[in-house]
């Protein structure tokens, strides 16, 4: 632990003093597309409500019901994509977010369970191409299921993890290495999140920013993680902003629900 040479850890490359890294579903978009995707073209929200309640009770592993979840979607990827940017909204602020954090160096690092190529093609939808190639993402991925030829056929693709944990992205991971960097070499790392994917990587911050009215915010109370609720980025615009100028300190923000 505390072994990564700072050179391999890629938001470092600028020298920033802070760094922000989000979950993507539901945290940046107004909605979970995976959860749209299962409610619409696949198995149903009662289905996927009764799955997420298993996991927050910790009866099951999220990436097991995240896994059935997206097996019953058997449409074809593209037509997965296309059907998403008709439906996901960006959350009201991230725009404006986005253009201050590039402006004053602090690089926004996406931690996403869901998969990469339809958080890029969101993001372009959302922002441009450009901006959304600026982004560091650290996410699952898509494959050709066995025995079929191309992911954009019917039933043709599959998730591929980023890793063998049980969150199937354990988050906490990416983080950690920035977390153990000797003081002085440390940024000051933020994370905003909404939901049970966000689990592992809540207690690895400075400040986490929770949703409001999601599950994560409940668990931030119940393990004592020092968080703020947001309602939008421009929530989280006002905190970082007065936290980058020095006017408030990250433990002063951490004031819980709000
Ligand atoms: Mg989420």
């Amino acid at each position: 632990m505390g072994s990564t040479p700072a050179a391999a850890l890629p938001a470092l490359q600028t020298k920033p003093k802070f760094i922000f890294f989000t979950d993507f579903d539901g945290t940046i978009t107004q909605q979970d597309s995976n959860d749209f995707m299962t409610d619409n073209l696949g198995f149903g929200a009662e289905k996927r409500k009764l799955a997420n309640a298993g996991v927050l009770t910790g009866k099951r592993d999220f990436r097991d019901s995240f896994t059935e979840m997206l097996d019953s979607v058997t449409t074809p990827f593209d037509k997965c994509i296309e059907t998403l940017i008709q439906n996901i909204t960006l959350d009201q602020g991230f725009k404006e977010f986005f253009a201050w954090a590039r402006e004053n160096n602090v690089p926004i690092v996406v931690l996403s369970g869901g998969m990469e190529p339809i958080i890029r093609a969101l993001l372009a939808h959302f922002l441009g191409e450009e901006e959304a190639g600026s982004m560091q993402i650290v996410s699952s991925n898509v494959a050709v299921r066995p025995g079929k030829k191309s992911i954009d056929e019917e039933g043709g693709w599959m998730i591929v993890y980023h890793d063998d944990s049980g969150f199937g992205h354990d988050k906490s991971l990416e983080i950690r290495p920035y977390a153990n960097l000797p003081e002085g070499e440390r940024p000051v790392l933020f994370y905003a999140g909404d939901g049970v994917s966000d689990l592992s990587a809540a207690k690895e911050t400075d400040l986490l920013f929770a949703k409001a009215g999601r599950d994560l915010v409940t668990y931030c109370e119940n393990e004592n993680v020092p968080f703020q609720t947001f309602h939008s980025f421009y929530d989280i615009l006002d905190t970082v902003k007065a936290i980058v100028s020095g006017e408030i300190n990250v433990k002063d923000a951490a004031i819980g629900r709000k």
